[in-house]
This record gives C-alpha cells, sequence and structure tokens, in this order.
C-alpha cells in the first residue's frame, strides 16, 4: 500500500496470470496477504455475473488468493475484485489502535518494548517487555489510548533513511536494531507530529479518531518479562 488513502479503495480490475488448483494469481491486486501481524482479507473475485469467494491470501513478492474450489477460473481472464470492506476496515483500526497502543506504552512506562503483536478484526493482542502490568497501569493505559483517540490525529506513510528514522525515535521503540543492516530506506507509519513512528506495511487508517476506543480483554504473562496485552475495539 503506497499511500494511507489507497488502504480506503474495496474494488480493482485485474487479470488472471496464474492458476495452480484454487490458487490464483492476479496481475495486480488490493488483497492484503497475511503479514506483519496482520490477518489476510477476504471478498470476492467477480466475473460474468459469477462471484468467487477469496478465502486467504498469502505472499509478499507473488500474492496468491485462495478461492472456493469449483472455481471454473481460466487464464487471462478479466475479474473484477471486491474486498470484504467490514473485515478491512476492522484490521486497519485494530492496526492503528496496536500502533497507538505501543507509543503509549513506550510513552508511560520507561521505554518498554513491543516484541510481537497479532492483529485480528474481532480481538487483537500486543507482547511487551519488559513488563508486569497491575490494575493502576491498565487502567492508566487504556485512559490515555482513549484520550488521544479522541484528541486524534492524521497518520502518515513515507519513505524514510535508516539515519532519519532514528534521529526521530529511538530504536528500542521502533525496533530498528532488529532491521537488517543492508535495509537503508523503509516504509514508515507517522502518527500526527511524530507522535509515533514505526516502519510498517500494513494497513491503517486516516486518522487515529476513527478507532472509536479501546477495550482491554485480558492480559497473560508469556515468561522472560514479556506480558501479552488483548484489547478490542468499541
Ligand atoms: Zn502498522
Amino acid at each position: 500500500m503506497d499511500s494511507i488513502k489507497s488502504c480506503y479503495l474495496k474494488e480493482f480490475n485485474a487479470e488472471i496470470t496464474n492458476i495452480e488448483d484454487d490458487l490464483i494469481e492476479l496481475d495486480q491486486t488490493l488483497f492484503y496477504p497475511i503479514g506483519g501481524g496482520q490477518d489476510w482479507d477476504q471478498g470476492i473475485l467477480k466475473i460474468n455475473n459469477k462471484e468467487i469467494n477469496v478465502l486467504e491470501v498469502k505472499g509478499r513478492e507473488t500474492i496468491t488468493h485462495l478461492v472456493e474450489s469449483n472455481h471454473n477460473l481460466e487464464m487471462g481472464q478479466k475479474i473484477q475484485g471486491s474486498i470484504d470492506w467490514e473485515r478491512r476496515y476492522a484490521h486497519m483500526k485494530m492496526h492503528t489502535a496496536q500502533h497507538l497502543i505501543s507509543a503509549v506504552v513506550y510513552d508511560l512506562f520507561d521505554g518498554v518494548r513491543t516484541v510481537g503483536n497479532q492483529i485480528r478484526h474481532d480481538r487483537s493482542r500486543i507482547d511487551f517487555n519488559p513488563i508486569s502490568f497491575d490494575e493502576e497501569m491498565l487502567t492508566e493505559l487504556v485512559t490515555e489510548t482513549n484520550e488521544r483517540i479522541k484528541r486524534g490525529a492524521e497518520l502518515q506513510v513515507k519513505t524514510m533513511s535508516r539515519d532519519e528514522i532514528n534521529e526521530i525515535m529511538p530504536p528500542e521503540r521502533t525496533n530498528m536494531d532488529l532491521v537488517p543492516p543492508h535495509v537503508e530506506n523503509l516504509r514508515v507509519v507517522v502518527i500526527g507530529d511524530n507522535l509515533d513512528l514505526c516502519p510498517c506495511a500494513g494497513t491503517h487508517i486516516q486518522n487515529i479518531s476513527e478507532i472509536g476506543e479501546i477495550e482491554f480483554l485480558g492480559k497473560k504473562s508469556k515468561g522472560k518479562g514479556t506480558q501479552r496485552f488483548s484489547y478490542t475495539l468499541k
């Protein structure tokens, strides 16, 4: 995705370039493949008034669309793709909430790192280290996050060099110290006036105010000082 705006596109035209059983490749696609902790898009491929369900989407260089069996699709056919918008928009909000929660945890609790995440349409989770959440910290985290959402802030996608990123954000917030040394430029997602800045290839919303409110679902210890924070949106 090149910009935040392009995350809001729902329909596209494409040509089938490869078929292997139920796996379809297209010359272009708006379907987001599973990756970066975020679940894949679902939706349909339309051809001659027929609608074929897209069940799973995978890959980076080559993106494959797993469709329902007995699809009767053929190489070279022109299709119209349509994303299940409710699911995608939920991912965009959940994913943007993850950036924000990670930033708030980093700010409130002395540089605690985000070490993993899983973004789903109904519930998501983030792993933090080192931390041991108590009731008071959880309340503080949820309150602060929801206040920032209410104030709102625009998101931007930029390409920046390693040095530019490290000048603005400490490497333990951006996980830049884990990016292989040969990678020079990265796609970064910026919230507001550098409220947060993080390399990311997922889908996001235009303004954090679209998130609504986060709701805490549970915490779980994952060992070695790591705790998992689960949340949903309301
Ligand atoms: Zn992201």
